[in-house]
């Protein structure tokens, strides 16, 4: 399936509810559902992909890409011309997709080539997770909707970048000091981008940090961000046991482990982080 990913890149925005519309569609293909949802199916589990992996919101439309979805060329709707609102730049309204039953799904050249297709499916649901989300939340995404096969390819790294990040914060985690080494690798350590690379942000220093595995997981997920004074904000949906507050609650609003001066995380990236990756 050639799906044309980039059409939903707008810059450093997190355009992801088109692409957790198309990945709940697959994981329901491949449990053998037929092409057409009705949206009444589809508004509750993604209102929760949105929830758990979209942008913080206050509100969330899963009616939105379901609707313009069918702008992409990929994806075709029935049952729709009641549904159409008067004028091309807005959305059908929800009422009005549930009171008429409007349904949607692959096109049937996309849903043939791809449920005739274990590999192409492996292949499209890979491409989905790469393009749009970091690694560290792949698994999650995966478990979430119960994804049976996947193939990601193997992960362009630079590794220039690792190597730079982890040497400005002395090979040490910016939250909690961990570094770990098994004779001279580091072990459990990794350089995380703030402004995911999925979303424009670049693999230099300044839009890098170094993080142990569980931080770096937590800082992806929207746990913490860093403000602009480099202090450690929880969320405050983010709760747990005694161990969760020596490794969370424990560094709330304290500053992180500054690398030097000159390597110092951007402001406009740790912005980005705390627009759009934390769960505030
Ligand atoms: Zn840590």
């Amino acid at each position: 399936m050639e799906l044309n990913l980039n059409v939903w890149k707008r810059g450093s925005q997190r355009a992801v509810h088109k692409p957790l519309l198309l990945l709940y569609a697959l994981s329901q293909y491949q449990k053998g559902h037929d092409r057409f949802f009705t949206y009444k199916e589809i508004d509750e589990p993604l209102r929760d992909l949105l929830i758990e992996f979209g942008p913080y919101r206050t509100s969330h439309h899963p009616e939105y890409p379901f609707w313009r979805l069918q702008n992409d060329g990929i994806w075709e709707l029935k049952n729709h011309e009641k549904a159409q609102p008067r004028s091309s730049n807005i959305d059908a309204k929800k009422s009005e997709l549930l009171k008429y039953g409007v349904a949607g799904g692959l096109n049937q050249k996309e849903f043939d080539d791809i449920v005739n297709s274990k590999d192409k499916m492996a292949r499209a649901i890979g491409e989905l997770l790469e393009e749009f989300f970091p690694e560290t939340i792949h698994d999650d995404i995966i478990e979430k909707l119960n994804i049976q096969e996947y193939l990601n390819k193997p992960h362009k790294r630079d590794p220039n970048f690792r190597q730079a990040v982890l040497t400005a914060y002395g090979y040490k985690c910016a939250i909690c000091g961990f570094d770990c080494r098994l004779g001279h690798a580091p072990i459990g350590l990794e350089a995380a981008h703030i402004q995911w690379h999925q979303n424009n942000g670049p693999s230099t220093i300044e839009n890098g940090i170094a993080l142990c595995s569980l931080h770096h997981k937590a800082f992806d997920r929207g746990v913490f961000t860093i403000n602009g004074c480099y202090r450690i904000q929880l969320s405050t949906n983010a709760y747990g046991g005694e161990i969760y507050k020596q490794l969370f609650s424990k560094f709330d609003n304290l500053e992180i482990n500054l690398p030097n001066s000159i390597f110092l995380p951007s402001k406009i990236f740790l912005k980005w982080h705390t627009l759009n990756i934390f769960q505030k």
